[in-house]
């Protein structure tokens, strides 16, 4: 079918068979929540197509089928009951995805999150993207091998070391990766990733972290919020950054620029999101690196909820939908905090209830919890949002709540 045949689907339509406007959802984690949540208050009816019965988003969704993502039956029922389809999850297979574009508009596409979810491809896709476009000019990927062979881990130049092996699919914050220094060390890592296709990364000296979240639509309208800086501890992300000044204005000019062709290259439609590293190579400022992409709404675009008037989410159900694209305003400057699994633990372990009574007494605090009822360390529970009337008053507060909950990443803010 044609990309858009379908669309655009409008809210609150009921159709000639009495079925309500329905979006769906591959993937039923707190991205895929918080989409369910922006869908449902514009009027949408929701299904979520995830295994867990207590997954964050099918807790909330009108429909829930529970099921593998690649289970044909399972498939068709998500196809029967959804005018439109996307995903949460960067790891559906791209089968699936496929599968259900025979029918259905599905957004982003099974090429785009095929690209994504493999490091390799991602790579190439990178390069590619600056070849077509001069907006990736001084923009490169860090210097990397890819290692699926013993003769290509025979042949990884010396340069390449000391550097950071990450596993070519499946990985996400932090998981798949070991740090290496040596030969041997690589090889001993890879061997402990069972000699799973890899890419050896060199291990740049980052000044800085950020990312870019765009969103493109049927027709190929593009609009984007301002780079935000972050801050990752142990690989995941701590902390996001999101006001004037952040970074430097002309690197932030280039990394929205590189995102636009980066999107544009593959037709990409949906919410999209390209972090980038800021290298120390001498100059003031730093290059900019670009690190991967994630095919959907991301961690550090969660500040868009209460410090713009248009949040990555609703930008994800405008663009599937086939809805007008606006242009997101950020209204208030704001810093978003995670809140990992480790705030409901004690230092023995022990569970304990964080003090959400002072948290809350801060002004321009908004908590996002995603209904996940066990705490683990390093995952993803919920998420505190920090808006003000000043960048002072925004970063006074988020140093308050860090020191309330415990939280680390705050040391340079
Ligand atoms: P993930 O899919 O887990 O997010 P990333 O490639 O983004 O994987 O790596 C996670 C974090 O590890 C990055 O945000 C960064 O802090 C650090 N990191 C990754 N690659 C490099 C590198 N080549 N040099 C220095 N730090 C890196
Ligand atoms: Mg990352």
């Amino acid at each position: 079918m044609s990309l858009s045949s379908g669309l655009p689907v409008f809210p609150g339509t009921i159709s000639a068979s009495g079925r309500p406007a329905t979006l769906g959802v591959m993937g039923g984690g707190q991205l895929g929540r918080m989409f369910v949540h922006a869908a449902q208050r514009l009027g949408y009816f929701t299904a979520v197509l995830d295994p867990d019965a207590q997954s964050p988003a099918g807790l909330v969704s009108h429909h829930h089928i529970q099921t593998g993502y690649a289970d044909e039956q399972g498939l068709r029922q998500l196809a029967a009951l959804c005018d439109a389809i996307t995903t949460e999850f960067e790891n559906v297979p791209a089968g699936a995805l496929q599968a259900l574009a025979a029918s259905r508009p599905v957004a982003p596409g099974a090429a785009a999150v095929a690209i994504a979810q493999n490091r390799i491809e991602e790579k190439s896709h990178f390069t590619a993207s600056a070849a077509e476009s001069g907006a990736l000019a001084g923009v490169s990927c860090a210097p990397y091998a890819a290692i699926e062979t013993e003769a290509q881990l025979a042949a990884v130049p010396a340069g390449l070391l000391p550097g950071i092996l990450k596993t070519a699919r499946m990985g996400y914050d932090g998981k798949g990766q070991v740090r290496v220094k040596t030969a041997a060390e690589l090889a001993a890592a890879w061997a402990g990733l069972k000699q799973a296709p890899c890419v050896l990364e060199k291990m740049l000296p980052l000044k800085a972290e950020c990312s870019v979240i765009v969103a493109r639509g049927w027709d190929g309208r593009i609009v984007s919020f301002a780079p935000q800086r972050n801050v990752h501890v142990d690989g995941i992300l701590a902390v996001t950054q999101a006001y004037e000044g952040n970074m430097p204005a002309a690197l932030a000019q280039r990394a929205l620029a590189a995102t636009h062709a980066i999107a544009k290259h593959v037709g990409y439609v949906g919410v999209l999101c390209v972090e980038f590293f800021l290298v120390d190579d001498g100059s003031a400022d730093g290059a900019l690196v670009v690190n991967e992409m994630a095919p959907r709404p991301h961690n550090s675009g969660h500040y868009t909820m209460d410090a713009c008037d248009v949040s990555q989410f609703d930008l994800q159900v405008h663009a599937m939908a086939g809805l007008p694209l606006p242009q997101p305003r950020q209204h208030s400057p704001a810093v978003m905090l995670n809140l990992l699994g480790d705030v409901w633990l004690d230092a023995d372990g022990r569970a304990r209830t964080p003090d959400w009574q002072a948290v809350l007494a801060l002004p321009g605090t908004h908590l996002h919890l995603y209904g996940k009822t066990e705490a683990r360390a390093g995952r993803k529970m919920g998420h505190l949002n920090i808006t003000g009337a000043d960048i002072a008053a925004v970063k006074a507060t988020a140093r308050q709540a860090a020191a309330i909950l415990g939280l680390p990443g705050l040391e340079d803010i």
